[in-house]
């Protein structure tokens, strides 16, 4: 393991760029975060962590740059995107690699999502293109009402260590392609993918001040970012209480907080669908990163006559997954982020057992693997309503499965969640899939599909899952105020 740790290059990366970027150019610093792989719990890295002080120094450059930079012609803004997009791509194992060590996702899937994480820095340099705006009716002849949009000035970003690269593209792009600053923070547990695209960003060109990085501890990082009164926006994703904190803190302070802050998505299946395709997006739902992903299918309801037979297909695909170190060839579930995640799933496993489900596959540890870095695919029948997991979210490969009778049984459990993120239905009837997509109270409903991440598409949820959209047009608009004019003349 360790042969294949000092190959990697992501060490020379870390040593010499810090986690701490500021008006143009890397800095030093007393302090530094460790970075723990998490199939192995060796330390593959550490990066200089950003004091308070640094916090503010990042916020008063981002404010330096900001009159420039949103004077710039949104073609000229769009070009170090360009850039960056390219340069990713080049670099795309390398940023696989550092990912795999820092966050244990295995190496193709986290190729894939640098790749994917990659198309927002183009796609979001060629939106800022289009117009944006409206001219309405006037109310005389020598009156004209504009509506337009204008950058708000400096946003803070605070990204989540479960998609460690693209949760910066998708914030970052729209909001400087936008004209706006930017400050980030990314997750303590995996700084090196920041670091890296950062190092892309510095090579892309974009001017001092523009885009700063600050890796460190969150708290004091976070106080920073909601207290200056330079910072405008703040645009989160991660858990319900720490959003709720955060949007409190920039409501005492008057900053629009942009807010992601996960699921429990239900993933509803009818006994008329499709149940092979069901199976197999299912199992992507809840393998890919181990099921930590705020879309991750978290309740399986099932037609109740149904259930059998997808439990049976169900299990045939959870059992041919390889789990292990992603850095591994052939390797398709990685470890979970660290001990207390996998205890909080084994915690879900054990309640809902004890209240009466039953594992078909899994439920524990995984032979030869540490039980404390590794939790086997599981899958659960008979899962009653009370059980822990039937409410909380997992954040791991368990799918528990839970049945139902009737459209009507099947909406009210699936609504019956603080969260409303995202929804999975199955069917093979369109006027079913019009009825109950449109009645379930998400934010993204895919039908027949386990996947919603488009670039084009907005992503976001609603009720407590927060109200951000990024992705598409929205994803732009998200980083822009409203701007009335009426001119006579
Ligand atoms: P998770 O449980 O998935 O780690 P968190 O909400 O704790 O979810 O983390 C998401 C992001 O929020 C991370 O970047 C983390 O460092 C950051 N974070 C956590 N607590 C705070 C805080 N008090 N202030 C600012 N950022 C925070």
């Amino acid at each position: 393991m360790s042969m294949l740790h000092r190959d990697l290059g992501v060490h020379r990366a870390v040593k010499t760029a810090s986690g701490l970027y500021v008006g143009g150019g890397w800095r030093d610093g007393a302090d530094r975060l460790t970075v723990i792989d998490p199939a192995t719990g060796a330390q593959v890295g550490d990066v200089v962590a950003a004091s308070a002080e640094d916090a503010r120094a990042s916020v008063a450059a981002a404010h330096a740059a900001f009159p420039a930079w949103s004077a710039l012609p949104p073609d000229e803004r769009g070009a170090p995107l360009r850039r960056a997009h390219a340069l990713v791509l080049e670099r795309a194992a390398e940023l696989a690699r550092a990912m795999t060590l820092e966050g244990g996702k295995p190496v193709d899937e986290a190729e894939g999502e640098v790749r994917w994480g990659a198309e927002f820095l183009l796609w979001y340099a060629e939106e800022i293109r289009r117009p944006w705006g409206e001219i309405l009716a006037s109310n005389g002849p020598s009156q004209r009402l504009y509506v337009r949009r204008r950058p708000r000035g400096v946003v803070a970003c605070i990204t989540p260590w479960n998609f460690p690269s693209s949760m910066i593209t998708r914030k970052l792009a729209p909001a400087v392609a936008a004209g706006n600053t930017v400050v980030l923070k990314p997750a303590e547990q995996t700084p090196l993918s920041a670091v890296l695209l950062f190092e892309i960003f510095h090579e892309a060109g974009f001017p001092p001040g523009v885009l700063n990085l600050v890796c460190g501890e969150p708290a004091p990082i976070g106080e920073v970012f909601t207290e200056a009164p330079e910072v405008r926006q703040l645009s989160f994703t991660g858990s319900m209480a720490t959003g709720r904190l955060l949007a409190a803190r920039c409501a005492e302070t008057g900053k629009k907080a942009s807010l992601e802050l996960g699921g429990h998505a239900p993933f509803i299946v009818f006994a008329d669908a499709d149940l092979e395709l069901a199976a197999q997006q299912l199992t992507f739902s809840k393998l890919q990163n181990a099921g930590q992903t705020c879309i991750a299918a978290n309740r399986v309801l099932v037609e109740r006559s149904v259930l059998g037979a997808l439990g049976e297909l169900l299990t045939e695909r959870v059992r041919a997954a390889r789990i292990g170190d992603g850095l591994e060839p052939g390797v398709t579930v990685g470890p979970l982020i660290d001990a207390a995640a996998v205890a909080k799933v084994g915690g879900q496993v054990e309640d809902a057992l004890a209240r009466g489900a039953r594992a078909l596959c899994g439920g524990g540890p995984v032979d030869g693997l540490d039980r404390d870095r590794f939790y086997a695919p599981t899958i659960l029948a008979d899962v009653p309503l009370d059980a822990r997991i039937a409410t909380e979210e997992t954040f791991g490969p368990v799918a528990p499965l839970i049945g139902f009778d009737s459209e009507e049984e099947a909406l009210a459990i699936a609504n019956a969640s603080e969260y409303g993120l995202a929804a999975y239905l199955f069917t093979r009837d369109l006027g079913r899939a019009h009825r109950v997509g449109e009645a379930l109270e998400y934010g993204m409903v895919a039908v027949n599909d386990g996947a919603l991440g488009w670039v084009q598409a907005p992503f976001g949820g609603v009720k407590g899952s927060g109200d951000a959209r990024e992705g598409g047009r929205l994803g732009l608009e998200d980083y822009l105020d409203v701007q009335y004019l009426s001119v006579n003349f």
